[in-house]
């Protein structure tokens, strides 16, 4: 298969499955809630369908494109807009906190690395707005799960932990030249102003929320056992009744205050 405008054979190995529907594009720019003063990072341009209509509505869009291939075609298409600054580099490797300025993330992201660069984007929370992006549906449920499920995890904590994401809207196959074999999801991530919960030590509070999550079928008593904390059984069972948390819960039962409680418990004894 080629990309009509360029005659470049789409990567799979860069997640390229560009997106054909130019409603599904309004969609996600209107999702994102984009107006004239905007600055907006976009995560792998592709053909440039959602660069343009951000070009059209944002102050700046500065877009990371890794593929070469795609740079001159980017080029040319986008040269009416004076507003697009397009860059050839691996987002995960571009530090998004050295920007001189807040900006929104709007990006179709290539499917490999969902998860590294939502973690890279919340390292720079400080200056993200907000961010609107599209990827795998079975991410975008794991990522907005609440206790108790199958899809509740370390990574629904870790992005409830600094933002509110919310699912948008639900994307079939069908609009993206190739298709991807599942459906996708454009996911909103407001940023919280302060971390959802306070805790002592956010490094610590991770470490307990890993381990409460490394053996799901276990009892939280047995998996926190076995994870490697340092913490005596008996500083464990002190803590759990100092919470009150029943130490025969699963870990994917633990809200995250909940965790918060119980890491500030056994930072207390460590
Ligand atoms: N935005 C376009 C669209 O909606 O049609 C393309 C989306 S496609 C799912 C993902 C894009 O990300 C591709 O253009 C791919 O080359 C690019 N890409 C893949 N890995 C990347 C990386 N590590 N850094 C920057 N861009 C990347």
């Amino acid at each position: 298969m080629m990309l009509n405008s360029a005659h470049i054979r789409p990567k799979k190995s860069l997640g390229q499955h560009f997106l054909t529907d130019k409603n599904i594009a309004n969609k996600i720019i209107e999702a994102a809630g984009i107006t004239e003063g905007d600055i907006v990072v976009e995560i792998g341009p592709g053909n440039g369908i959602l660069t343009a209509l951000l070009a059209e509505k944002a102050k700046k869009v500065i877009a990371i494109e890794i593929d070469e291939r795609l740079i001159e075609n980017l080029k040319s298409s986008l040269a009416r807009f004076s507003n697009v600054e397009i860059i050839q580099k691996d987002a995960l490797k571009f530090t998004y906190q050295d920007l001189p300025y807040r900006f929104k993330v709007v990006a179709n992201l290539p499917y490999y690395i969902t998860t590294p660069i939502i973690f890279r984007l919340l390292e720079a929370k400080g200056m993200v707005i907000s961010m609107t992006l599209m990827m795998q549906r079975e991410v975008a449920e794991r990522i907005v799960a609440g206790p108790g499920g199958k899809d509740y995890g370390v990574l629904s904590i870790a992005v409830q932990f600094y933002a509110e994401p919310k699912i948008d809207f639900i994307v079939p196959p069908t609009v993206f030249n190739p298709r991807p074999k599942v459906s996708s999801a454009v996911v909103s991530f407001n940023i919280l102003k302060k971390v959802r919960v306070k805790t002592r030590d956010e490094e610590f509070f991770f470490k307990v929320v890993r381990a409460g999550f490394a053996q799901r079928r276990k009892t939280l008593r047995n998996t926190m056992k076995a994870a490697n904390l340092g913490i005596s059984a008996d500083v464990l069972e002190e803590a759990f009744k100092r919470c009150e948390i029943e130490p025969t819960r699963r870990g994917e039962t633990l809200s995250i205050s909940e965790f918060a409680k119980l890491a500030d418990q056994l930072l207390a004894r460590v």
